[in-house]
């Protein structure tokens, strides 16, 4: 596995792999890396010649009071993840080549990014927008590869990838789960043995809605209303929120029956914030597939 800190051996490298006609997958990432990060990495590793995965912690798109200086890092361990699950190339660039001195061009994706994370996370998803609009701009990937877990920031992706005509294709790749459902996370980390055990009610949540949609639950406010009812019986749980959202607009909806309904969740189990989502849809219905965008 080759690593690289600059910019610039980056793209000299990825120059001449274009020449010899390779297709380049790419996989964003913050690092702490898992079995969900990589299960990305095998995705691309399927799709394409080379696959490239970058680590960085982006500090604009946390918050004041949000978790950028504890945020977990381990880059030898990573490398160590990476080179073994046959990554090509691994992108480590610095803060300060990032976010030179001077920088102040900042990329806004307006409707998509003001719902349910935009409301608790203010920022968030112009840190979020800028620094993936930086890296689809140095490495140029044929697809970029992003979890479901990370359904609105998948939706802010695609759409600035569309509206600032990139070439790349964006691809979703479905959640990975423990055994038991938690979504895998770089922040199940925080928890501790009790919280961990705690923490399946987010899975728990998204797995009755499927059923009571399936079962012909048709208002959406009541089914809210029982899901919130499921948190609030477990005490090491403080609801942010939990929303059922058109998927393309992820505004609110009222009838389950019109359609394919994102279940979306933000809950703190003690200190830890964790957000999970599925998508449901009545009895009958295909069962949803994940999303790619092809680029423009
Ligand atoms: P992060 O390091 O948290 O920024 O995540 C990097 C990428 O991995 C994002 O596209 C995430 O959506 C994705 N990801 C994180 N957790 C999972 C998971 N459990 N299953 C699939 N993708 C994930």
């Amino acid at each position: 596995m080759r690593t690289f800190e600059q910019i610039s051996a980056l793209r000299t490298y990825l120059r001449g792999l274009r020449q010899e006609r390779k297709t380049v997958g790419f996989v964003p990432t913050m690092g702490a890396l898992h079995a969900g990060h990589l299960s990305l990495v095998q995705r691309a590793k399927g799709d394409c010649d080379v696959v490239v995965v970058s680590i960085f912690v982006n500090p604009t798109q946390f918050g004041p009071q949000e978790d950028y200086s504890k945020y977990p890092r381990d880059t030898s361990r990573d490398m160590q993840l990476t080179s073994n699950a046959g990554v090509d190339a691994l992108f480590l660039p610095t803060n300060e080549d990032i976010y030179p001195a001077g920088f102040q061009t900042w990329v806004d994706v307006t409707d998509i990014s003001q719902p349910l994370e935009g409301v608790r996370r203010p920022g968030h998803y112009r840190g979020v927008a800028t620094i993936v609009t930086k890296l689809l701009n140095i490495v140029q990937p044929d697809i970029a590869y992003f979890g479901q877990k990370d359904y609105q920031q998948f939706l802010v992706v695609e759409r600035l990838a569309r509206d600032l005509n990139m070439p790349s294709t964006i691809q979703m790749v479905p959640t990975l789960r423990e055994t038991d459902g938690l979504a895998l996370s770089s922040r199940n980390a925080y928890l501790s043995e009790e919280e961990r055990s705690a923490a399946t009610l987010l899975s728990r949540l998204l797995s009755l809605a499927g059923r009571r949609v399936l079962e012909g639950v048709s208002s959406a406010q009541e089914l809210r209303r029982e899901l919130e009812a499921l948190v609030s019986e477990e005490p090491l749980a403080a609801l942010e929120y939990i929303e059922l959202a058109n998927p393309d607009t992820l505004q609110p909806v009222e009838n389950l029956e019109e359609g394919l309904t994102l279940v979306v969740a933000a809950i703190k189990i003690g200190k830890t914030r964790l957000i999970d989502n599925a998508l449901i849809a009545p009895e009958g219905m295909a069962s949803p597939r994940p999303r790619v965008s092809r680029g423009v």
